[in-house]
């Protein structure tokens, strides 16, 4: 089955008892047995739920996986997998990474005996160099926050593989329509599904994606044990975005290119982050890897001034000055003050999160007016 169809057929099914043909908010805490341990299958709504069964079901068939964890957010299903591990064990992890990953492995995880490394990722040596016996994860974001790097995912999981060690892509920014990573060799995926899956900036949610079933187990242990799950309501509500990933994906993309080349083109535009570009130092391996190269562009300014930022941020009227990303709705941001806030500006600047660059999350509105929306803010400089 073709993605386009999975977003709205994949792991749901007719209301057996109504017809309904949308999934019910099963909205209850606990299931009546019928003799003590005679159940249906749900005990107790923390372990169990048929609305989040069906999102982990539909989640799973977009990701090409066997078994899908919902989670009550994004940062709940990171949070599940590196419990995973134990004191003493290493993750490697790509430096670019989302703000609040970054600020769990570094402010909760190490104060457990957890030890992370951060790596550009651009070249496998340079991970090669990190690995060692306690080496037990690699963690990849890409395409990454907010510069826009792109990690070989093919390359960077056949290296884990050949060393036992295994692999999770946070696949939030690409979403399943444009990038699928299990396909690539990773062993586990995950989403922020409040970004593009529930695609309208209405709802919290995260999920973890993978195929072996022993480490399917591991995680639904995690889920019901430390029980950080989704509410009812909430997987309906990423369920009903998923219906229309595809499309919405598309006019993300067509939007994103053409202000990507407006943005170009700009005078008071110093450079353009954007995968899609042919001189973007990875466009082969983005358009290999990717379908298409997404809504997500950063830019820094002539001069590298916060104040011409700020400038900027405070002027465009469609585009909103918010965090977040991934909804229909177009979000203009400022990485240093905002999202990468908690990273040091020393570690921020190696990156390339300076004074004056500022994060689009492109979204479905038509493209004029949002171009005329970003002449316009740039035009107070
Ligand atoms: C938003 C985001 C997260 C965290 O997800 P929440 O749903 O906000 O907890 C993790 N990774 C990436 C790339 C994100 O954009």
């Amino acid at each position: 089955m073709k993605i386009e169809t999975k977003t709205i057929h994949a792991g749901v099914s007719p209301d057996p008892v109504s017809g309904a043909i949308m999934t019910p908010i099963y909205q209850t805490s606990t299931y009546v047995q019928e003799a003590p341990g005679k159940h249906k299958g749900y005990e107790y709504a923390r372990t169990q739920n048929p609305t989040r069964d069906a999102l982990q079901n539909n989640l799973a068939a977009l990701e090409n996986a066997r078994f899908g964890v919902a989670f009550s957010s994004g940062l709940a299903a990171v949070d599940a997998i590196i419990k995973l591990l134990s004191p003493g064990d290493e993750v490697i992890a790509s430096n670019d990474l989302y703000g609040g990953t970054y600020r769990i492995f570094r402010k909760i995880f190490e104060k457990y005996g957890i030890r992370f490394h951060f790596t550009e990722m651009a070249e496998t040596e340079d991970i090669r160099k990190l690995i060692n016996k306690n080496t037990r994860l690699i963690w990849i974001e890409t395409p990454t926050n907010p510069m826009l790097n792109i990690i070989d995912i093919k390359a960077v999981c056949g290296l884990a593989r050949e060393r036992g060690i295994r692999t999770v892509v946070d696949n939030t920014f690409a979403s399943p329509y444009l990038q699928n990573p299990m396909d690539l060799g990773a062993d586990m995926v995950m989403h922020s599904a409040t970004k593009y899956l529930g695609g309208h900036s209405d709802v919290v949610l995260g999920a973890v994606l993978c195929s072996d079933e022993a480490l399917a187990e591991a995680l639904y242990f995690i889920q019901n044990s430390s029980g950080a799950v989704p509410g009812p309501q909430d997987c309906f509500l990423v369920l009903r975005g998923i219906k229309t990933l595809h499309v919405r994906m598309d006019r993300h993309c067509e939007n994103g290119r053409a202000i990507a080349a407006f943005l170009k083109n700009h005078e008071k535009v110093e450079k353009v982050y954007w995968p899609g570009f042919s001189d973007h130092p990875k466009h082969q391996v983005a358009a290999a890897q990717m379908r298409d190269f997404g809504g997500m562009i950063s830019f820094t300014l002539k001069g590298n001034r916060f104040e011409d930022a700020h400038k900027v941020l405070s002027n465009t009227k469609l585009f909103a000055l918010a965090e977040s990303l991934g909804g229909v709705e177009s979000l203009i941001g400022h990485p240093a003050s905002m999202t990468h806030a908690a990273i040091p500006k020393e570690e921020r600047e190696k990156s390339g999160v300076v004074d004056s660059l500022i994060r689009l999350s492109v979204g479905i509105e038509h493209k004029d007016d949002l171009i005329a929306d970003l002449e316009m803010a740039l035009g107070k400089l």
